[in-house]
């Protein structure tokens, strides 16, 4: 009976702990800062704290405390996507089972080195601490140079999940896992569900998405899991994941139509498994790049990769023997099975050797994996040794190089679509290719379901049409007034326009008929491209007649420093004449910082001309960092031009970027770029341009093609022009002895000078 007796006692004790748990978890409605500080400081475990819905500007959070995992402390917002973080907001954790949701930053940007940090100091640090249903959204340092992270995990066994990241313009890796200190090494972080959207091409290094270690910590062990994460059009710079610490492991992420590639650029013992690959032969898209020891990659799935060289489909790089921590060990002991290969356009087997990295992969398998290719040849480029790799179980739909030929059986494959979750799974009676355990992700199983995903860009013509008045009123107003991705016709007439017009969205302006639209302007520049601008112009005659008599005009021009959103120009059929009132009237000029996805002239004629048509040369520090990715110039006649008809710069030793690239095909040049203020005297001018491709064009009594190749192994092609008059191309390398690497072919040279 006593028994009995204790026992029920116990049980109401028990009820009573229970009970004062309870009321202790308090939950908080907080609508200030101040409010906030007032709680903060005093956090127990089970405690939420919610934000009250709206914007919140300048508001540094710093949520510390310690909870428990049973009861965690929360901070929320009152309605999950409906608290607005803006100004110079950011987020930091320190401490034990906090638990961070429901915030939205975006318009502005971290004062800090972080938007989200998991340590409050270099002492504090967050542990079992979960960033879950987060947005940040294009939450950028005005100037594109300055760099942060936008998360930064520090500590160990956290959590960044659920979470939506999309539009980083600015300098800075986007998701960092830091081990630059003890309490955040073997740190067990999981980094899941998330999507990675749009994040635009950089322009240099330092536009990695997500980077795990650093070189210098790179021997040390993370253990940080990345699994079920969405990477749409990453494209920052050549490396989307950049791996730099040891026992870290990616399975089942998507990369769709991402340029670049995940990397294993140091440490060793990584585990990359199931993850699925998609390009849709999108130029720059990339797979997996294999450097250091023991890693393991198995069950991936790769398809419709373009990329080459270090940004191919897949990559086994050479080392470097007895290399620098900050150098490439050699590959030891890598297992590489069970990946499917298709039509992936280049493996690169022992990429990158060299003088300095000679050491070529040992000890390594690649074994039942399916290489399937729909075009004639197979896929593979052998820059070394590669008898450290051995071969077996592979199937391919292609003969296969001899020295691999003994590990391949060769198969006239079909690929099996019927179950797409699980992607083609090979009719392969070898067993070889991908297997999965679970089906592949899709876009919306990541993020938040409460914050769209929108597309990266706005398409050129994509919007309303608007009919344009005769006057030049009628056309101020339409501009205004136009959404991103309309269209504005003008009615024929001339236009004088008396101010600069500022492009800050995407535009098209055209005549319904080429000869009946005539723009002028009495600024030193017509348009102006600022962030978000991007501009198209068809049939339209433009005219430097009315510009103010002063050296230096430009007919389109961008900001003139510290563009962060990267823009595109278009323009064809269009007239461009009298750009002479003065000396150097340039047609297009760049900015400083300014960066162009696509610069495009086409069936352009421009006559008489002081400048010079497309200037993309103002980054001269040689840092890596260029003006603009592809320049094409097709079918434009260009007459008097005086300067260059393109001044193309790309200085610096940094490999991180896949540009610029430039197209010229089918164009004609006459008495061009023989002005005495063109000091580089050539017509077209490159310099560090990494692929170029100039063919079919005619050159007329011009200065010469002048082509400067540095880093990155060039491609350049000079085919099928003919030169009048004109000194034939001259190409300098500027980095590596020996002949210049460029292909000049079939080029015809005629002069009029008999002696
Ligand atoms: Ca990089």
């Amino acid at each position: 009976m006593r028994i009995v007796n204790m026992f029920r006692m116990n049980i109401i004790l028990l009820l009573m702990v229970n009970l004062s748990c309870d009321l202790a978890a308090k939950e908080y409605l907080i609508d200030s800062p101040q409010a906030y500080l007032d709680v903060a400081g005093n956090l127990s475990p089970g405690d939420t704290v919610k934000l009250k819905n709206g914007v919140w500007q300048d508001f540094e959070i710093l949520l510390m405390g310690k909870g428990t995992e049973s009861a965690p402390i929360t901070l929320t917002a009152e309605t999950k996507g409906q608290v607005i973080l803006s100004g110079n907001s950011n987020l930091r954790l320190a401490g034990e089972y906090l638990v961070v949701s429901g915030l939205v930053f975006k318009n502005g940007y971290t004062p800090s080195s972080a938007v989200i940090s998991f340590r409050r100091n270099k002492d504090e640090f967050a542990y079992h601490s979960r960033v879950t249903e987060v947005v940040i959204d294009n939450y950028n340092n005005p100037d594109k140079q300055e760099s942060d992270y936008w998360v930064a995990l520090y500590g160990r066994h956290n959590r960044l999940d659920h979470s939506h990241i999309v539009g980083k313009r600015n300098k800075g890796v986007t998701v960092a896992v830091r081990l630059n200190s003890e309490n955040s090494q073997q740190n067990h972080h999981r980094i899941d569900h998330n999507y990675f959207g749009y994040r635009p091409t950089f322009g240099s290094n330092g536009g990695e998405t997500l980077r795990i270690g650093t070189s210098h910590f790179s021997l040390t062990d993370s253990h940080t899991l990345v699994d079920n994460n969405f990477f749409e059009h990453t494209n920052g710079e050549v490396e989307i994941i950049s791996i730099k610490s040891g026992k870290n492991i990616l399975r089942n992420n998507v990369f769709y139509e991402a340029r670049g590639t995940l990397t294993m650029r140091h440490g060793n013992g990584n585990i990359i498994e199931e993850n699925v690959f998609l390009g849709n032969n999108v130029p720059h898209t990339g797979g997996i790049r294999v450097i250091n020891r023991d890693q393991i990659i198995r069950n991936n799935y790769l398809e419709g990769l373009t990329g080459y060289r270090f940004g191919s489909g897949f990559t086994v790089m050479n080392g470097v023997p007895d290399s620098p921590i900050n150098r490439y060990h050699q590959v030891d002991n890598a297992i590489i099975e069970h990946n499917t290969f298709l039509n992936v356009q280049h493996i690169h087997l022992a990429a990158g050797s060299d003088a300095e990295r000679s050491a070529p992969p040992v000890n390594s398998v690649f074994r039942n994996n399916l290489v399937i290719n729909d075009s004639h040849s197979h896929p593979f480029a052998i820059f070394d040794d590669i008898s450290g790799i051995s071969f077996s179980g592979n199937v391919s739909n292609r003969a296969v190089p001899a020295s691999m030929q003994y590990g391949f059986a060769v198969n006239n494959i079909e690929m099996n679509n019927a179950n797409s979750d699980m992607l083609g799974t090979a009719l392969s009676p070898e067993n070889a290719g991908a297997t999965r355990r679970a089906p592949i992700l899709k876009k919306q199983q990541t993020g938040v379901n409460w914050y769209p995903k929108t597309t990266a860009e706005t398409a050129f013509n994509s919007g309303q049409q608007h009919h344009v008045k005769p006057h030049v009123n009628s056309l101020l107003s339409t501009l205004e007034q136009a959404k991103s991705g309309d269209i504005l016709v003008l009615a024929p007439g001339t236009y004088i326009v008396p101010k600069l017009i500022s492009i800050d969205k995407t535009l098209t302006l055209k005549a319904e008929h080429k000869g009946t639209v005539t723009l002028a302007f009495e600024r030193t520049a017509l348009f102006e491209i600022v962030d978000g601008g991007s501009l198209l112009l068809e049939k339209l005659t433009l005219s430097g007649q009315y510009s103010p008599d002063a050296a230096g005009n430009s007919v389109i021009r961008t900001k003139k420093w510290g563009l962060l959103h990267n823009y595109r120009f278009v323009m064809r059929q269009c007239d461009i004449e009298q750009l002479d009132v003065n000396h150097s009237f340039h047609f297009f000029t760049t900015g400083k910082g300014a960066f162009a996805d696509n610069v495009e002239l086409s069936e352009n004629t421009f006559n008489g001309i002081t400048g010079d048509i497309l200037q993309l040369n103002s980054e001269i520090e040689d840092l890596g960092i260029y003006n603009a990715e592809y320049v094409t110039l097709h079918g434009n006649s260009f007459s008097q031009v005086q300067g260059a008809i393109i001044k193309l710069y790309r200085g610096g030793t940094d490999e991180s970027t896949f540009g610029p690239h430039f197209t010229m095909t089918n164009n004609i040049l006459k008495y061009s770029g023989k002005g005495k203020r063109n000091k580089q005297a050539a017509s077209v001018y490159l310099h560090g341009v990494q692929v170029t491709d100039i063919n079919n064009n005619t050159f007329t009594n011009s200065a010469p093609i002048v082509l400067e190749h540095t880093v990155g192994e060039p491609k350049s092609v000079i085919i099928g022009n003919q030169f009048h008059n004109t000194p034939a191309p001259e190409i300098r390398e500027l980095r590596v002895n020996g002949p210049h690497t460029a292909i000049v072919e079939h080029n015809t040279f005629v002069s009029d000078d008999k002696r």
